[in-house]
């Protein structure tokens, strides 16, 4: 988490030096087009109009929602343990991932060793929690770490855009 608080940082340094004016403390609340424009509502009721807009607000993106982008996407779910290993056995992730496919139907596993803990976890459909529940217990004890304690534990939404769904509008 650290490290991708950084990363955004940088991103946004690179951003504002290249010109780009960057408005902090605020949230899009509304988006609708008009003829040819976009217009933003933000958390403070004030207005931008735009000949483009880009989303990248993520999972839930209100963009995509107000502009109806959402079509044709699939929710998918991840169960994510971030655990604190001993020493000895982070060493063995120092240089690898693991991705476990198809323990489950269209679902998948993951191990990625972030510097001093590991985050692991598996997705699948929605309709699979319960089998999705079982499967993360199943990883957890299989890969022999459900006795270290869980620094976070955490569900996330995965939209998944299917085929040709739109990207973009307008
Ligand atoms: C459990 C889990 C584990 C993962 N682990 C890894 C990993 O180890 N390595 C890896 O590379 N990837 C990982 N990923 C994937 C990675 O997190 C995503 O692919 C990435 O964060 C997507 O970036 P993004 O910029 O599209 O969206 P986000 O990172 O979600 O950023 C969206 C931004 O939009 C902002 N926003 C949202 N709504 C509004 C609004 N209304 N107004 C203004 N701003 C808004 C948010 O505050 C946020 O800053 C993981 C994902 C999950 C779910």
């Amino acid at each position: 988490m650290t490290q991708r608080m950084h990363l955004d940082q940088f991103l946004l340094e690179q951003a504002r030096n290249q010109g780009a004016h960057v408005i902090e403390g605020t949230s899009v609340q509304k988006i609708h087009e008009k003829n040819d424009s976009v217009f933003i509502e933000d958390s403070g009721g004030k207005i931008y109009r735009s000949a483009l807009l880009i989303g990248a607000d993520g999972a839930n993106s209100i963009v995509a929602r107000n502009l109806q982008l959402n079509d044709g996407i699939q929710r998918e779910i991840a169960l994510e343990s971030e655990i604190a290993l001993p020493r000895e056995i982070m060493y063995k992730w120092n240089d690898s991932i693991e991705i476990d496919l198809f323990s489950i139907w269209c679902g998948y596993g993951w191990i990625f060793p972030k510097q001093d803990h590991i985050s692991i976890g598996v997705g699948g459909p929605q309709r699979f929690f319960k089998q999705i529940k079982e499967y993360n217990s199943a990883y957890l004890s299989q890969n022999k770490i459900s006795e270290y304690p869980k620094i976070r534990f955490s569900g996330h939404a995965l939209p998944i855009r299917k085929g040709f769904a739109p990207l973009t509008k307008g």
